[in-house]
């Protein structure tokens, strides 16, 4: 059995990661700065016959996540899979940018990503194989206003994702990313009660091919096959799941 590590597992696409990677067999480590929320979803892998384990930590904070990392290997074993799902939005007009809300948001949608995989990695080594997913954003493809720090931060994870991919290859290790479009999460659901975006939010999906918005399922399907043995072949690319937004 495969050990996955899902960073911010306890909502939204992590949620939905972690329950489909659970169904598809491997052991789901839960990790989320939200200890609660990520005991919940282990609790409900666990209720359906699977195997997983909660750890709260923090995914910019080194020592929090070394610390939550030998948790996971030392309850589900070495850690073969990680998606570095975690990450958080902010809104504001860039003059009004201050230092305080860039760092924050590069430390975690970044830079967290870049501790997290330093941390798993040796697993992966030993193990001569290994599956790893980032979570970008649509919005690092297609720019989004008032996010220039958030999608700075998801534009690095894509070219992250391209030069680990050539360090790893010969390893046995793939590297991708998933770009979602708009899809239904706890995030999503803030940014829209908080009158976040320029126009109403069915404005922004009717002109998608697809003319809705997306469901935390349907990127965690993306993200299972990622993760498969089958996927061994594919690497350093990003894979936007967004209706065809970027159309
Ligand atoms: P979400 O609903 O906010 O869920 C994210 C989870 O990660 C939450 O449980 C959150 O906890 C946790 N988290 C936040 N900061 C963390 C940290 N520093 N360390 C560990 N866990 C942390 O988000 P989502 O919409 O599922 O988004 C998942 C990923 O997709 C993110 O990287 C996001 O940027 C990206 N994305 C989302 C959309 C979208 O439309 N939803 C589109 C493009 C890209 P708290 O709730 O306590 O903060």
């Amino acid at each position: 059995m495969r050990t996955a590590l899902v960073t911010g597992g306890g909502a939204g696409m992590g949620e939905a990661t972690s329950l489909r990677l659970a169904r598809d067999g491997l052991a789901v480590g839960v990790l989320d700065i939200d200890g609660a929320a990520a005991d919940g979803v282990a609790r409900r892998i666990v209720a359906a016959g699977g195997k997983a384990f909660a750890v709260k930590a923090d995914i910019s904070d080194r020592a929090q996540v070394e610390t939550a990392v030998t948790a996971v290997r030392s309850n589900l074993g070495p850690v073969t899979v990680l998606v570095n799902n975690a990450g958080i939005d902010r809104f504001a007009a860039f003059a009004e940018i201050d230092d305080e809300e860039w760092d924050q948001v590069i430390n975690v949608n970044l830079k967290g990503a870049y501790i997290v995989t330093q941390t798993v990695l040796p697993d992966m080594l030993a193990a001569g194989w290994g599956r790893i997913v980032n979570f970008s954003s649509f919005g690092a493809q297609t720019g989004a206003q008032h996010m220039v720090h958030y999608t700075a931060a998801k534009g690095g994870i894509i070219a992250m994702t391209r030069s680990l991919a050539i360090e790893l290859g010969p390893k046995g290790i793939t590297v991708n990313s998933i770009a979602p479009g708009f899809i239904l999460t706890p995030m999503a659901r803030r940014a829209i009660e908080g009158n976040k975006f320029p126009v109403p939010h069915e404005q922004i999906t009717a002109s998608f091919p697809i003319p809705r918005i997306g469901k935390p399922e349907e990127v965690a399907a993306a993200v299972a096959f990622f993760a498969s043995e089958e996927a061994g072949y594919i690497t350093a690319q990003t894979l936007g799941v967004n209706g065809g937004a970027t159309v």
